[in-house]
């Protein structure tokens, strides 16, 4: 198999720096290309240099559709109104894509599904194995556990996150209510204040925090009367999920369209 030309959305970012060493650093694949917003100070430069690794040769640019034209599959940890429109391209393109995004919108989050009948694409909040392996763990217990279990998910990311609870949360989230046969739309309690009233049962309840440069903590917590179990995952440097989202990218190929999640990937 020829080696994989990556394409990296958001290359001027902290996850698209990482996928950029990532890419370098993984066997079968090379970067062919990076895309930032216009008007990003970084353009021009080259992408080695600005993941802080030897020069590849290649800079940073604007424009998307070219690189989507010459790449066998491109990873896209932007933002969600530019991803909404990037799945759009892969679509059109046909080309393999991977999808890091996080805090998309219903309509948004459409966009990538239909995607999907016309392109390979993989889609996780977290490339993470660790996390992965977390999220088919919860799922897991809470198909065991009844609701005596009350079922909380805490998670602790850096100051400078902007959505909240984080994707991970709410996928281990949508794990647990999928392990207990409900809609987590039906059972999340996503922000407590004040006089709350007593914890309803069955609910899923979640708590966020933020500060530092903290990569990404997630614990479930299954607190039953007089015993509790508490699944946790800590990442210790965001390369763990630039690492995924690479062997996502690999494993597209020869794939046919679909939707896929890594839990696919993995086969989990
Ligand atoms: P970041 O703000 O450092 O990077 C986002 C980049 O996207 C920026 O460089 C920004 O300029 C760029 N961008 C904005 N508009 C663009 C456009 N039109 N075209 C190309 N690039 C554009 O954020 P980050 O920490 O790298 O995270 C990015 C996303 O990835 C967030 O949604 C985050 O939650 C998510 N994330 C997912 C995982 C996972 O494993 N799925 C892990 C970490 C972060």
């Amino acid at each position: 198999m020829s080696d994989l030309a990556v394409g990296i959305l958001g290359g001027a970012g902290r996850m698209g720096r990482a996928l950029v060493r990532a890419v370098t650093e993984a066997k079968g694949c090379h970067v062919i290309g990076a895309v930032d917003a216009p008007g990003n100070p970084e353009f021009g430069k080259d992408l080695g240099v600005l993941a802080g690794i030897d020069p590849l040769g290649t800079v940073l640019t604007d424009d998307v559709r070219a690189l989507f034209q010459k790449a066998d599959v491109i990873i896209d940890f932007t933002i969600p109104r530019v991803t909404a429109a990037n799945a759009r391209i892969a679509a059109e393109t046909g080309t393999a894509y991977v999808v890091g995004t996080t805090g998309l919108e219903p309509e948004q989050q459409a966009v990538i599904a239909e995607a999907g009948t016309r392109a390979v694409v993989v889609q996780a909040a977290n490339f993470s194995l660790g996390v992965n392996l977390t999220i088919a763990l919860t799922r897991r217990l809470a198909e065991v556990l009844d609701d005596s279990f009350d079922i909380e998910i805490v998670e602790m990311h850096h100051r400078h996150k902007v959505d909240a609870p984080s994707g991970t949360a709410l996928a281990l989230g949508r794990a647990a209510a999928e392990g207990r046969g409900v809609s987590l739309e039906h059972v999340a309690d996503r922000g407590r204040d004040g006089i709350t009233g007593a914890r309803k049962r069955g609910h899923i309840g979640f708590g966020v925090l933020r500060g530092g440069n903290v990569a990404g903590d997630h614990t479930v917590i299954f607190a039953a009367d007089d015993e509790r179990i508490e699944l946790s995952h800590k990442a210790g440097d965001r390369i763990i999920f630039a690492r995924g989202a690479v062997h996502a990218a690999l494993w597209t190929a020869g794939k046919p369209a679909g939707y896929y999640t890594m839990q696919d990937v993995l086969k989990l």
